[in-house]
């Protein structure tokens, strides 16, 4: 048995913040015990003047994801390790059906890219593109393997698109089966119309990608995914949401009690139009979907993460290099492969919104650990500091400052959307399940530690 104590540091959960020594053997915490009791381990990490934290859950994570004839450029090892180094011990990312085959074969393909390849532990959501009768009654079988929420798209439309019959279809089959369907929630229908009208008008810029997805197209579809899942009596989670008008619908949701779930993505909150219509085709850089948005929405969804109408923060990590991928759409915006780098920044940037006054410490650790852990079945074995917990734990250095790079990132991406940027805080060690795998800014972890989480179903519904 290997012991490892954590002394000195204040531990912050979502639901307290206590100067303890945190006691570790092998892979779990055992005891949070009064400072300076003099306990023996075998390693001490001495946690003076900094944070003890639950390691981050990232619950929406792309790698190597297959889009506009290309791939995320991040592998599960590059982007897992990228994770660790940003402070994030669980990832959830999305295997996904293809059109014409079943959920089995997707999952299965996504088991095989992930095993033996990942730095930190890993789930799997599922993308549903082809919802039909056989999809449909596989989804429990999944739900018993621990594939336990299901995404699907109102955008994208010959894609990954289903209509409003195969979304209600798969409300009712979650409302049977115990599994949380997750939305996309854009009117693609109407976007691709416009897209349409942009590029016949010569509108081909990035910032046009802003402009045709409309923040009331997203509202729009939020609504029709509310009361869809209203009809089947199926609780839903709307994935980045980004528009003040999108979040008017799920405030409005949960006010009348209905089992609404939302979550945002840093982007959102630190990112805006402005990056969008950055020349030379920079705006390239910030095209991912939903849209980024003007300025004046990022104090709406702060402060809808404040109320709780904003459960979570994911990073959709799904990064493409500007060269040789974002540059697929020179001349026209819509063929500029959607997604952003995230997945290293994530606990950072929240970090710097505790700075700000935007969020409590608590708060920060709620919506990045807690909560998307009790929202996808892992807690209290993940998104907390508590015996019996998994000992993945981050000691945090507040008072430290960095400058935000791709110089200094991990991400296999050529480009940081926060270039230049300097927050305050930063990681310092990071374990996970009892091992360390950063430290004082070096990498000390390995490709095959993480393992795959079998997932309890949404833990907000009992
Ligand atoms: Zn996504």
């Amino acid at each position: 048995m290997t012991r490892t104590l954590i002394s000195g540091g204040l531990v912050v959960t979502a639901a307290e913040e206590t100067q303890a020594d945190v006691l570790i053997e092998d892979e779990k915490v055992v005891a949070l015990t009064a400072p300076g009791l003099g306990l023996t381990a075998d390693t001490v990490i001495d946690a003076t003047a900094c944070y003890v934290i639950p390691g981050g859950v990232d619950a929406h994570t792309h790698m190597e994801l297959p889009f506009g004839g290309t791939f995320a450029s991040d592998t599960f090892e590059t982007g897992t390790r990228a994770a660790a180094w940003g402070g994030t011990t669980t990832i959830v990312d999305f295997a996904v059906q293809s059109m014409g085959a079943s959920l089995r074969e997707g999952l299965d393909a996504w088991h095989a890219k992930a095993e033996g390849n990942c730095a930190i532990d890993y789930a799997f959501h599922m993308i549903m593109a082809d919802v039909n009768e056989g999809s449909l009654k596989e989804m429990e079988g999944l739900v018993g393997e621990g594939i336990t929420s299901f995404k699907l798209f109102m955008a994208y439309p010959g894609v990954f698109y289903s209509d409003d019959g195969k979304v209600l279809r798969a409300f009712q089959r979650g409302a049977e089966t115990g599994g949380l369907i997750m939305m996309h929630a854009e009117n693609g229908i109407a976007i691709d119309v416009l897209v349409e009208q942009a590029l016949a008008r010569g509108h081909t810029d990035p910032r046009y990608h802003g402009e045709v997805r409309h923040a009331l197209l997203e509202a729009e579809a939020t609504h029709r995914a509310i009361a869809l899942a209203q009809v089947a009596g199926a609780p839903l989670y709307i994935v980045h949401l980004s528009a003040i008008e999108a979040l008017a619908e799920v405030t409005a949701a949960r006010d009348a009690g209905y089992n609404a779930f939302a979550e945002t993505c840093p982007q959102y909150l630190f990112l805006s139009t402005d990056d969008l219509a950055k020349p030379d085709f920079e705006g390239a850089k910030y095209v991912c979907s939903t849209p980024l948005r003007p300025v004046e929405h990022q104090a709406a969804l702060w402060r809808g993460l404040r109320t709780d109408d904003l459960s979570v923060v994911s990073t959709d990590h799904c990064p493409f290099c500007f060269k040789g991928q974002k540059d697929l759409g020179l001349g026209d915006f819509s063929k500029i492969p959607n997604g952003l780098p995230g997945v290293e920044t994530r606990m950072d940037l929240l970090h710097q919104g505790v700075v700000d006054g935007h969020v409590s410490r608590r708060r920060w650790i709620e919506i990045a650990c807690a909560t998307p852990a009790r929202m996808f079945g892992l807690y209290p074995r993940k998104g907390t500091i508590a015996p019996g917990s998994d000992a993945d734990v981050v000691v945090y250095d507040p008072a430290a400052t960095q400058v935000l790079s791709a110089s200094t990132h991990h991400m296999n991406v050529d480009y940081s959307c926060y270039e230049g940027r300097t927050v305050t805080g930063a990681v310092r060690t990071v374990l996970s399940r009892g091992r360390v795998v950063v430290d004082a800014g070096e990498y000390r972890g390995s490709a095959g530690h993480g393992r795959f989480l079998k997932r309890d179903t949404c833990q907000y519904l009992r």
